[in-house]
């Protein structure tokens, strides 16, 4: 269908469809401008739309949501503060820890502008304009092309697309594709890479719960910090800012939870969702569990390697339960079956359309390739993580490879090694030495050999096999720690400028196994790309099967890019028998802490929480919005646009709404705005900050 087609059509859908937005759909600005404004406000919208989105100025107040280092934030002041997560700035915080100015324990106030702390790699988003470019990319590729070529011409479109868009100084730019290329659009977004942490409140309060509580409800966690955005060295002026709501919010208020969720796998078919499930979720949850219980083990009673693994040990944590709620949500929602079923009623209405034929052909191929992509499943994994685990193998593995990509013209170059990459990939390197602590890495990477070692006969890392296979493994990768020079900062450094032929002439022991695992990793990746080029052509032939079936908008899967989800404050049933009530407050935080970690507040805490009225101060919240991993930090506004909260979790029940919304379940849960001014007003006398969060007028 014709994008214009497309929009006529979704906007009657709409009219048609009352209950459309009760929950379900990240809808894109685009989208929201075509919904109908009668309908959104019933829901409880009070702003006329065109305050959201006017696609003609690039603005509106959904310029205010910016991306920041992968999470969501807000803006909040007219001098560039923004708040986010308190897990979402979790690196900064650690980077600028150390056992005798313990921030990450203690937490951090700037009183002015001058204490604010730089964060080394941390870049905020915020976007201007966004433009269909699908004919111009559907059209590079020739017919008849390989899927190989196909995935490579696309790419190059791309590039140039966002080459000619970075022209203008301070863009950043990309070209995100919707439902496997059903869509492709170009996203300009301006830029700010001087970012600043202004408030984080100690750990104990801002991951209240810790582990035990993540993911799970009833909560009580302040989950939020600050930064502000720094624009020629002084403070970012945005257009746009959210107030701060007078009266918080109460059970069946409307909210809007606006975002850049990550990625979420609802349009894949049946098959493809248990590969998923097998090979990624399934997997991840072994390996990480394996990798967390190294980085614990190793770190014992070491305040400082304590600090040094912290962000890696959050982030390992958060993954590898989400991958157990994953699984388990899988199973207990029928999630792939309900998919299979909706599959079949969806052939059976193709089958007498001929326009759908190529849609079923596209799906019994998608269906042939999941289950043929099983039989090195195992090992695409392992080399996939390679990215999220020993930081030494991975810094050996992307020095070989920025050596190799820089002997390449830029536009020929894979995209993570073009120019435009290399000066936060050098940060990353540098800023990576703050969480290496060499035992607790050799351990993760001695975990990852393990299952290397044990990988299927038609599956075999061949580099892993010469280099660790003689039956002396972690002999042979203590001599690599022992006289490796990647993990020294300087060397490092000094190798991430280096040509191919100087890396080779250093003999380093890990370079050298990076470099005999470099033609394997190409050859996977060459493998992926090829199968992303078959399903740039099958997956939107399908996709438009599927939506026609529907009869109405159905919203695409999530793609860190800029969307909306339009919510109602309200619990749900976990349960049989139980009830959960959408709202918590801080005396039930009183009620958890038992002074062991990690439900031990601060004394200040204690301190401040002793009158009655503090108790009943709001702390978090559920709704049904449709959100999930990059929501994290994402401005949850009433009808207003006034703030009343910020996203940070969803319920243990919904983790697998990746794969599924389900209305009964779906919940995600925000921090509560009042919790945060009582917090910076009653416990840590932070006035400046106070008297810069502006309440909405009245
Ligand atoms: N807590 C989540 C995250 O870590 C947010 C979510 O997935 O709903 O990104």
């Amino acid at each position: 269908m014709q994008l214009s087609n497309f929009i006529r059509w979704f906007a009657c859908a709409v009219l048609a469809t009352p209950t459309l937005f009760a929950g379900e759909g990240k809808w894109t600005p685009q989208q929201v401008l075509q919904l109908d404004p009668l309908m959104l406000r019933k829901q409880g919208l009070e702003l006329p739309v065109s305050r959201l989105w006017d696609p003609k100025r690039g603005s509106g107040l959904l310029a205010a949501t910016v991306n920041i280092g992968g999470c969501s934030g807000g803006f909040v002041s007219s001098a560039g503060l923004i708040l986010t997560n308190h897990h979402c700035l979790f690196g900064v915080v650690q980077e600028h820890s150390r056992p005798d100015r313990d921030l990450i324990t203690n937490g951090f106030v700037a009183r002015a502008l001058e204490e604010e702390l730089p964060g080394k790699t941390t870049r905020v988003t915020v976007p201007r304009k966004f433009t269909d470019v699908t004919a111009e990319v559907t059209a590079a590729a020739p017919a008849g092309a390989s899927d190989l070529e196909r995935s490579k011409v696309i790419d190059a479109k791309q590039k140039s697309l966002v080459a000619a868009c970075e022209s203008v100084a301070g863009s950043r730019c990309r070209v995100a594709v919707f439902d496997g290329g059903l869509q492709y659009v170009l996203i300009e977004s301006l830029e700010l890479s001087d970012v600043r942490l202004v408030y984080a409140p100690p750990r104990a309060i801002g991951e209240f719960g810790g582990e035990v509580d993540n993911w799970m409800w009833p909560r009580h966690t302040g989950d939020f910090a600050m930064a502000r955005a720094y624009k020629d060295g002084k403070p970012y002026a945005p257009e746009f800012y959210f107030p701060i709501a007078r009266n918080g919010v109460k059970p069946g208020d409307f909210v809007m939870v606006l975002g850049y969720p990550g990625r979420t796998v609802r349009s894949l078919t049946a098959s493809e969702m248990a590969y998923q499930r097998d090979f990624y979720y399934a997997l991840r949850e072994q390996l990480y569990g394996e990798w967390i219980r190294a980085l614990e083990d190793s770190t014992k009673d070491n305040a400082s390697a304590s600090i040094t693994v912290a962000a890696t040990l959050k982030s390992l944590s958060n993954v590898y339960k989400n991958a157990q709620g994953q699984l388990a949500g899988l199973a207990r929602g029928r999630i792939i079956e309900k998919q299979q079923a909706h599959e079949q009623a969806v052939s059976a209405w193709a089958a007498t359309r001929p326009a759908f034929s190529k849609g079923l052909e596209a799906k019994r191929d998608l269906d042939a390739r999941a289950s043929a992509r099983r039989e090195t499943a195992t090992r695409d994994f392992l080399l996939q993580a390679i990215s999220n685990g020993s930081l030494a193998l991975k810094h050996a593995t992307q020095i070989v490879r920025l050596a190799a990509e820089r002997e390449k013209a830029d536009a020929d170059r894979e995209t993570d090694y073009m120019e435009r990459e290399i000066p936060r990939l050098r940060l990353r390197m540098d800023r990576d030495q703050k969480s290496l602590f060499p035992p607790a890495d050799q351990a993760m990477f001695a975990a990852w050999i393990a299952r290397a070692l044990k990988l299927g006969a038609g599956e075999r890392i061949e580099a892993v096999d010469r280099v660790f296979g003689s039956g002396e493994a972690l002999k042979t990768l203590t001599y690599l720690y022992q006289s490796t020079k990647v993990t020294n900062l300087a060397e490092r450094l000094q190798m991430f400028d280096e040509s191919l032929a100087q890396l080779r002439a250093r003999k380093d022991p890990l370079l050298g196994f990076a470099f005999l695992l470099e033609p394997e990793l190409r050859a996977f990746q060459a493998a992926d790309k090829t199968h992303d080029g078959a399903v740039a052509r099958l997956r939107p032939e399908w996709r438009r099967a599927v939506i026609a079936h529907a009869g109405k908008p159905v919203a695409s899967d999530a793609n860190s890019t800029l969307r909306v989800s339009f919510a109602h404050v309200k619990g749900y049933m976990p349960r049989d028998g139980v009830t959960y009530l959408p709202q918590t407050t801080l005396a039930g935080m009183l009620e958890k802490h038992t002074g062991i970690e990690p439900f031990e507040l601060p004394r200040a805490i204690l301190e401040a929480a002793k009158s009655a009225d503090a108790a009943k101060v709001p702390l978090n919240f559920l709704a049904d919005a449709d959100t999930t991993g990059g929501n994290s930090g994402s401005p949850t506004v009433n009808g207003r646009g006034e703030m009343v909260g910020l996203n940070f979790d969803r319920v243990w029940e919904n983790v697998a709404n990746d794969f599924g919304y389900n209305p009964d379940v779906a919940r995600n849960i925000s921090v509560d705005i009042r919790f945060l001014l009582w917090l910076l007003k009653d416990v840590e006398k932070a006035d400046n900050l106070v008297r810069e969060l502006q309440p909405a007028a009245r």
